[in-house]
């Protein structure tokens, strides 16, 4: 009853380790479902992430330049008045006289002196609280542009009229939004100063000021104006931009990914690569390990009859001899020392034949205790004068314990590589049967009509 809650607690440890394993597998598509999301929200929230504000308000304008400007002129013989009641706040009197009696209050962004407005390029909304009082039924704004391309000074009315007008209602406060798309150029401005078809758009990006004015319908009699703010919207880029911005940004980051993964790839094929190699190696170390005798670390008689293969077809000049080495009376050794003591006088007996042989020459373990040694180009006398050397060498090693051990040496030359290795041993052992017979400790070169072992 008591390991419940144990048992319990490991489960959900388990679940909990496979949910991280799982994640941690699944890491890219984290990655990308997340970056997928970051880039619907940046779609979506565009406007809060592209678009800045700028407010105006009786606070903040008040160092700003402004005036109240009038049809009060008499070469148009307009007699309209206005009275500028404090910052954003200001009253009209429309009387008849100009044709289009108007008033107007405007704000100026520019530095006295220069031309330099505020740059809207990416103007997207203007929007207006005010309370209106008067006869009038709409007001007009414009954001008027200095470009120096069609203007003469910030105040005459040479910078173009980018205008909106919208209907008021007297008596209370009110908001009014304009977006850019509801801003046209006053057709007055056009028709006026003839400008080329490529200014007559609204245009932004050097707006000197906001200017404020009773509206077209002509409404004589007395207005009174009190803004409380005004607020520009503009976006840091434009739409094209910013989808060409997140468009890049897929690029680089597609860009990274495909490299990341070339990198990868290239690790991933070196690695196998390595893997290959050193699976041939073991390949080949385990080929060359079966052509051996463990022991004595010599050729066993599969590497014998290999090797013996690849010797040239035609036998060099001077012939070929095979060399059959027995230890004379091994049993009684291994009997009188042990099986162990016999192993060492094996690997001694090896590295002596192979001490002894000539460079071209290769030397086998043929059986339990024998050796062969194969010497390719030797004439029959040299032969003889090999097997002579390593039976003697043998002779008179001191073993240590047994301090001498003999061996009974069987030669067969042939002038020509063409018989099989069996045959040429089979005819070694001929001589060596000899050897033995002839008393052991000697060395017998193989002769037609030699008896054989019974
Ligand atoms: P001979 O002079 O007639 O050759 O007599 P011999 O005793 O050497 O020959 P025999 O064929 O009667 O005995 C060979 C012995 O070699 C028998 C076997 O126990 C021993 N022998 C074979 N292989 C090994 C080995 O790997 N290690 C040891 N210690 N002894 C071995
Ligand atoms: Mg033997
Ligand atoms: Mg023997």
């Amino acid at each position: 009853m008591e390991s419940q809650p144990a048992n319990r607690t490991n489960a959900s440890e388990t679940v909990a380790r496979r949910g991280l394993k799982l994640l941690s597998n699944a890491k890219f598509e984290i990655i990308l479902f997340v970056l997928l999301l970051l880039t619907v929200a940046a779609v979506a929230w565009q406007d809060r992430i592209l678009v800045r504000s700028t407010v105006l308000t009786p606070q903040s304008i008040a160092s700003y330049p402004s005036l109240i400007h009038t049809d009060n002129n008499p070469e148009i013989k307009g007699k309209s008045g206005g009275t500028l009641i404090a910052p954003m706040r200001w009253t009209c009197d429309l009387r008849a006289g100009f044709d289009y009696p108007y008033c107007g209050y405007e704000v100026f962004f520019n530095q006295p002196g220069t031309t330099k407005g505020l740059d809207l390029t990416n103007f997207r909304s203007l929007s207006i609280r005010f309370t209106y009082r008067g006869p009038g039924k709409s007001v007009r704004v414009h954001l008027k542009n200095f470009d120096p391309r069609y203007s003469k000074t910030v105040e005459d009315d040479t910078s173009k009229f980018n205008r909106v007008e919208a209907d008021v209602t007297p008596g209370r406060v009110q908001q009014l939004d304009f977006s850019l798309a509801d801003f046209g150029v006053a057709d007055w401005w056009l028709f006026k100063h003839k400008v080329a078809p490529k200014f007559s758009h609204p245009q932004f990006d050097n707006v000197t000021s906001v200017d404020i004015q009773t509206g077209t319908e002509i409404a004589l009699g007395h207005h009174e104006f009190e803004v409380q703010e005004i607020v520009l919207r503009t976006a840091i880029m434009s739409v094209a931009q910013y989808y060409l911005s997140l468009l890049g940004i897929w690029v680089v980051l597609i860009g990274i990914y495909l490299a990341y993964r070339l990198r990868n790839l290239r690790g991933e094929l070196e690695r196998r690569q390595t893997l290959q190699a050193l699976t041939l190696r073991q390949a080949q170390e385990a080929e060359e390990e079966a052509r051996r005798d463990h022991l004595t670390k010599l050729l066993n008689r599969r590497g014998v009859a290999e090797r013996f293969e690849t010797l040239p077809e035609d036998a060099p000049p001077a012939g070929l001899a095979v060399i059959l080495i027995d230890i004379d009376h091994f049993k009684s050794l291994n009997d009188r020392f042990g099986h162990s003591y016999g192993d060492e006088v094996l690997s001694t007996i090896a590295t002596l034949i192979k001490r002894n042989v000539r460079g071209g020459d290769f030397v086998g373990r043929w059986g339990g205790e024998e050796f062969l040694a194969v010497c390719p180009g030797i004439d029959a006398l040299e032969a003889q004068h090999v097997a002579e050397k390593i039976r003697r060498r043998i002779e008179h090693f001191h073993f240590g314990d047994c301090e001498q051990v003999t061996t009974s040496v069987g030669v067969h030359w042939t002038p020509a590589t063409g018989p099989e290795l069996t045959e040429l041993v089979g005819l070694a052992d001929v001589a060596l049967y000899s050897a033995k017979r002839g008393g052991r400790n000697a060395c017998c070169l193989y002769r037609p009509g030699m008896a054989k072992a019974a």
